[in-house]
């Protein structure tokens, strides 16, 4: 079908021809028979439009990747002028401006020793890139034993197989598991799972003797250990003690195993600091980055690495230690552009520090959900919160996944005028910088009712 003017577009009909020819991610494609598609004609700082003109306050920052609104005046300039001078060049055996401004911004801006930047386009790339790296890096130094990779119970680094693998988030991987790589699992740290009256800092501290056994008894096989920083954000948006980070680094020095930090959904302050392993004061070998590092323009990964990792691989070409690794659009001048533009915004908007307030006001106005009786925990790390519900508050007996109660409040938000996507029965906001405190105030007046909705049988 031909484009149709633009003023005689209706979202139904869009919706409709999409249904026809389109496949949708993360969707079981029946649920469109009952659940409308949504259609968005335009985008505007936290609001999404469609062609009726009814507004969505985007409250989970469209899969977080959005820092600073859409349709953002200082994003759209810089790629307008980019877009004139270089849409795309070959990155092997060739450079651009954008590439070597972000990468030269991305080593000052990490944790230090962090020196080395390879690029991907989009998390799952970037996880892959750095299990390869860890792997190749050993390999390299005479260790061709470290083969396998350690993670975290309920952790979540992507779809494609090996970040599959290394992900324990069973609803996304059991099905696939006889293609996946053979990893270690520790259990997590999560504080939602800790005994009364423990600490979030005891609890990471007794989590932690799990992972110092696994390490001691594996090391010798091991590459890398791999972390969600802070936040398990697919896992349910489950927070823990930046303790655990700190002890995990010292570790894993002290045993010989690389530390990756997947910082894909937490970097770019969401936590509440630039990135999540500075509360930890730590470096890791390898931290990965994406969402939010092109504003959720467009996509693009970083994989931060040390020079030490990078000495591994430099060295005459026969002696095959290259890192051989490629994809097409590695370094797209305009994803880069859209980068430096987002890092210009932190720079001189100094975002991390009005978020101290725009977190504090979400904090204070969401604690009242803590008093529901189906509400088991409301828990905040900078600028993402999440209200989890359960059946019991008591014994924190969930619902049953079947009864799909998160997909009623997302129902009952879109009619409402917010985007909230609930994982499980956990509901969260995540929204751009941008969001001020109206907007905050509607958030969670409609999660508030949605979750009334949800619970009241
Ligand atoms: C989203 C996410 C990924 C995967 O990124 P994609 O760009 O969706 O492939 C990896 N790790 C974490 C922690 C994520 O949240």
């Amino acid at each position: 079908m031909n484009a149709i003017p633009e003023n005689q577009l209706h979202s139904a009909s869009l919706a409709a021809r999409d249904l026809r020819v389109l496949w949708h991610p993360c969707t079981q494609m029946k649920d469109h028979e009952t659940l409308p598609l949504v259609a968005i004609r335009r985008g505007s700082g936290a609001w999404l439009e469609d062609f009726e003109g009814k507004r969505y306050l985007d409250a989970v920052s469209s899969w977080w990747v959005n820092l600073f609104g859409h349709a953002n005046p200082r994003i759209n300039a810089a790629l307008s002028a980019q877009l004139d001078k270089l849409e795309h060049v070959i990155f092997a055996g060739f450079t651009h401006e954008p590439a070597v401004r972000l990468a030269e911004q991305l080593v000052a801006l990490t944790p230090p020793g962090l020196t080395r930047c390879f690029l991907a386009d989009n998390g799952s790339a970037a996880v892959e890139v750095a299990l390869k790296m860890s792997f190749h890096y050993w390999r390299n130094r005479g260790l061709p034993q470290k083969t396998r990779f350690m993670t975290l119970q309920n952790s979540y680094h992507g779809e494609t197989l090996g970040a599959l693998a290394v992900g324990s988030v069973e609803l996304y991987k059991t099905l696939y598991k006889p293609l996946l790589m053979d990893v270690l699992t520790a259990p997590s740290p999560d504080s939602y799972n800790r005994e009364p009256g423990e600490s979030c800092e005891a609890y990471a501290l007794r989590q932690f003797a799990h992972m110092e056994r696994l390490l001691a008894e594996h090391a010798a096989e091991l590459a890398a250990v791999i972390v969600e920083p802070l936040v398990q954000c697919a896992g349910g948006m489950r927070m823990y003690h930046p303790v655990y980070l700190t002890r995990l680094r010292e570790a894993c020095t002290r045993y010989g195993v690389h530390m990756i930090a997947d910082e894909i959904a937490v970097g770019f302050g969401r936590t509440g600091t630039m990135f999540a392993c500075e509360q930890a004061s730590i470096s890791p070998d390898f931290l990965c980055l994406s969402k939010g590092l092109t504003g959720g323009y467009l996509p693009l990964s970083a994989v931060m690495t040390t020079e030490d990792v990078y000495a591994a691989f430099y060295d005459e070409y026969t002696n095959l230690t290259a890192f051989l690794h490629s994809h097409s659009y590695t370094g797209n001048p305009l994803a880069c552009t859209a980068a430096l533009a987002t890092l210009d915004i932190f720079a001189t908007e100094r975002p991390i520090e009005s978020n101290r307030i725009k977190a504090a006001y979400l904090g204070q106005r969401a604690r009242q959900l803590e008093d529901h009786p189906h509400v088991s925990e409301v828990r905040q790390c900078g600028m993402i919160l999440a209200v989890e519900f359960v059946k019991d508050k008591r014994s924190r007996e969930p619902y049953p996944w079947t009864e799909r109660r998160g997909q009623l409040i997302y129902r009952h938000s879109l009619q409402n005028g917010v985007l909230l996507r609930p994982i499980g029965n956990v509901v969260y906001f995540m929204p751009p910088y941008i969001v001020d405190e109206t907007e905050m105030d509607l958030m969670v007046q409609v999660a508030a009712d949605g979750i009334e909705l949800a619970t009241c049988d």
